[in-house]
């Protein structure tokens, strides 16, 4: 079984009404599963918006799933409340996109890291602080600086800091949400690198997350492509890049300046991402879509396997075989 098993994830957000009306809600996360094995990365890219975050926060139980499941190491952490789900958390740690933001100013780093290892291990005092020291050096940082505090780092040592609080527990699972986006370009590819190695090591799965298609086609094994809630494509990472099975991937590709050639002539994006409050009939993609015929108008397409291990929510992909976007 794998790691982590998502099945049919809904995440809503109550909308503000007037009190005698019916409550409302957003839909930001519709219907949605996927799978992630020990040792893999899985991808999760799309534009701002779309529901990637609303994900990550449902898979570490910041926010509360509508419906659905949400299964680690055989443990349906949807369900779990209270002390269970304190307890679960040392099994699933998440890396935020603000790494100044995510870390207490007011704590050292010795403290911030203190705190996770008082609550997940069994270490006494001295224990706890030779696994700092070593977590300082997994992050490539010098355990000399234990005693600082968060604003006496640059943006890329705060990340380190906080991939070294994420790792203290010893996750099975890391959730890395927009972990490079906020970082200089010439500091990504060092957190990048540095995730790269820890996987090797550790073998935790990892979900990473951004909208930048290049840094996710780097690290993953498989890549899901996500448009207003939903998962529109799914498949190996150096298999989407060379050849996309949906027009809303090639269309990521095709922004992405020295991919242009592998997905033929540039493919724009035309117009904005729908608002998720009225979301469009049918395929929610088809405003946008070249390719669009008045059957994607009408009907949602499900996401269907086409060819091995790779599966796309198009009617067009799904009837032409594979998807040759930008070379007809
Ligand atoms: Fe475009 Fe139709 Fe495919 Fe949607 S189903 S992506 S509108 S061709």
């Amino acid at each position: 079984m794998a790691l982590l098993e998502v099945k049919n994830l809904k995440v809503d957000y109550p909308l503000r009404g007037a009190f005698w009306s019916k409550q409302k809600f957003l839909h930001a996360v519709d219907d949605v599963s996927f799978t992630v094995e020990r040792g893999e990365t899985v991808g999760l890219v799309g534009e701002s918006g779309c529901g990637k975050s609303s994900i990550a926060k449902a898979l570490v139980r910041l926010e509360n799933p509508a419906a659905g499941s949400i299964t680690i190491d055989n443990v349906n952490i949807a369900d779990l409340h209270g002390k269970a789900l304190r307890k679960a958390r040392k099994d699933f740690q998440m890396v935020f996109q603000d790494p100044y933001g995510s870390l207490n100013p007011r704590l050292s780093i010795q403290s911030t890291l203190d705190e996770v290892l008082a609550l997940h291990t069994n270490l006494n005092k001295t224990e706890r602080l030779q696994r700092m020291k070593e977590l300082m050096q997994m992050v490539g940082l010098d355990s000399q600086l234990l005693p600082r505090y968060p604003h006496q780092f640059s943006g890329g040592q705060r990340q380190r800091i906080g991939i070294a609080r994420a790792l203290a527990s010893e996750p099975k699972l890391l959730i890395a949400d927009e972990p490079v986006s906020a970082l200089d370009v010439s500091v990504q590819a060092s957190i990048i690198n540095l995730l790269q190695e820890l996987q090797k090591q550790s073998q935790f799965g990892l979900l990473f997350i951004a909208h930048d298609l290049a840094v996710v086609e780097h690290i993953s094994d498989r890549i899901l492509v996500m448009y207003l809630g939903r998962i529109v494509e799914s498949a190996p990472a150096d298999e989407l890049c060379a050849l996309p099975l949906h027009p809303y991937s090639a269309a990521l590709l095709s922004a992405v300046p020295t991919l242009e050639k592998r997905v033929g002539k540039r493919l724009k994006l035309s117009g904005d991402v729908p608002t998720p409050l009225a979301p469009p009939c049918g395929c929610a993609f088809h405003e946008r879509c070249a390719f669009a015929t008045e059957r994607c108008k009408r009907e949602r397409p499900a996401l269907r396997e086409i060819a091995p291990r790779r599966f796309s929510a198009c009617f067009h992909a799904q009837e032409n075989g594979l998807f040759t976007c930008g070379k007809e």
